[in-house]
């Protein structure tokens, strides 16, 4: 038996479906997960030994590709002065500000260690200072496994089949509205019916948990307006988009400017460093200056500020973006052109920054009941043809992909390449 299913066999027995986190394993192509050994610039390597050009990137953290030598050096010169120590560290200032100057809708900002504490902490302030209790989250999108947000939420959940999860008080929920995204009269209607009851609005300004699914102009817009009218708070979900499809964020493709912004992924740049952040008025609610509780022994950990540190500074070169943005176009376009050689009409792609999406639909999907007609016989052919071949997507037609730095033009060639070999055997 080869190594990598012996690995997943024992972690079957001792850790639940053999992964630490639903939407590594493979339940939904089938097959098992792979064991990855270590990991360089584009790269990941198995247990065998076998290299995958790597469109995961650790669920979207990996900006700089894997083990970005400055990233790996200012980690180990900060594991060289401990580990943690539960004390306030110059390094947290420093990315504090590099935070509020990059993304200037944040006056202050509170670190913690995920995504899902940021969401969570992000609605506990917003039901703190308004004294409100419902909240609007919209089909599709997730903020992390925090109960109150465990509703319709997207790509783990969706690929399980779950609407939402057991364990959850419906108590609990009864205070959430579930919206369809990119549908700005049910906004309307609901702030009509509840307006000075809703707390916030929690978004993701394009959608990276059911696939990549673009937020229009005319929705962003329209909730920030009925917010500001009706004395909601607006929290912008970033943890995927920020530092991810711009140097601003979602935020700043919008040219909106929410009241509370949640990050992650990239701020930590492979460690554990999320945050949420916002108005001066707003953040000084939170604990130890104002009444709503939120802490954490790890938070702010000196190692993982480190690497957030260094990525950041790294993510300001001059031209960046265009160029992960130039890469990512030229992949889609790639990706696209194969499927249309070989015939298949059922695939299309798209991008925002280093962040993409492929479909396998005709046309892009506006919402969470587009994105459901995707062909999953299609994709999963497509996912294991690509695997075989060398190249690692995300094993779920629900999740978006991304793309590195180092994700050069004979990385993309490459990988064209394998897409062209892949769509011919399926057409066969
Ligand atoms: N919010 C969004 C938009 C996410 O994509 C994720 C994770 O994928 C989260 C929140 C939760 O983050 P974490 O997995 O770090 O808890």
């Amino acid at each position: 038996m080869d190594l990598n299913q012996s690995l997943f066999d024992r972690a079957q027995e001792l850790i639940p479906g053999g992964v630490n986190s639903p939407v590594r394993a493979f339940r939904s192509v089938g097959g098992a997960p792979r064991f990855i050994e270590r990991a360089k610039g584009p790269y990941m390597w198995d247990v065998e030994g076998k290299a995958f050009i790597d469109y995961v990137l650790s669920w979207g953290p990996m900006i700089l590709g894997h083990n970005n030598p400055e990233v790996v050096d200012a980690v180990k010169a900060a594991v060289d002065n401990g580990l943690s120590f539960g004390a306030a560290t110059e390094g947290e200032v420093r990315i504090a500000q590099e935070i509020v100057k990059l993304v200037p809708s944040i006056e202050e900002v509170r670190l913690v260690s995920s995504g899902t504490e940021a969401g969570m902490s992000a609605i506990r302030l917003a039901r703190g200072y308004t004294g409100r209790n419902k909240i609007i989250k919209f089909e599709g999108c997730y903020h992390g496994h925090s109960d109150s947000l465990l509703v319709k939420a997207g790509s783990g959940l969706l690929t399980f089949g779950n609407p939402s999860s057991a364990g959850v008080p419906a108590s609990v929920t009864e205070h959430t509205l579930v919206l369809e995204y990119n549908n700005p009269q049910q906004l309307e209607d609901a702030f009509r019916q509840w307006g000075d009851d809703i707390a916030c609005v929690i978004v993701e300004a394009f959608a990276g948990n059911m696939n990549l699914v673009r937020g229009t102009q005319e929705f962003i817009d329209t909730m920030r307006r009925l917010c500001t009218e009706h004395g909601a708070l607006l929290i912008v979900d970033e943890v995927m988009t920020g530092f991810r499809v711009a140097l601003g964020g979602a935020q700043s493709l919008f040219n909106v400017t929410p009241d509370i912004t949640m990050l992650g992924k990239v701020i930590g740049g492979g460690m554990p460093v999320a945050a949420f952040g916002g108005r001066r008025d707003i953040m000084e609610k939170v604990a130890p200056c104002g009444p709503v509780y939120q802490a954490g022994t790890l938070s702010g950990n000196p190692v993982a500020v480190a690497s957030g540190l260094a990525t950041l500074r790294l993510i300001q070169t001059p031209g960046f973006y265009e160029k992960l943005g130039s890469q990512t176009e030229k992949l889609i376009a790639g990706l696209t052109a194969a499927a249309r050689e070989a015939g298949i009409e059922n695939f299309c792609g798209d991008s925002v920054g280093g962040m993409f999406g492929i479909y396998c639909l005709p046309e892009q999907p506006k919402g969470f009941a587009d994105v459901m007609k995707a062909d999953q016989a299609l994709f999963n052919s497509f996912f294991h043809g690509m695997l075989e071949r060398g190249v690692y997507f995300a094993p779920s037609t629900f999740e978006a992909g991304f793309v590195s730095i180092t994700h050069d033009d004979a990385v993309i060639e490459k990988t064209i390449e394998a897409a062209r070999e892949t769509f011919a055997d399926i057409a066969k």
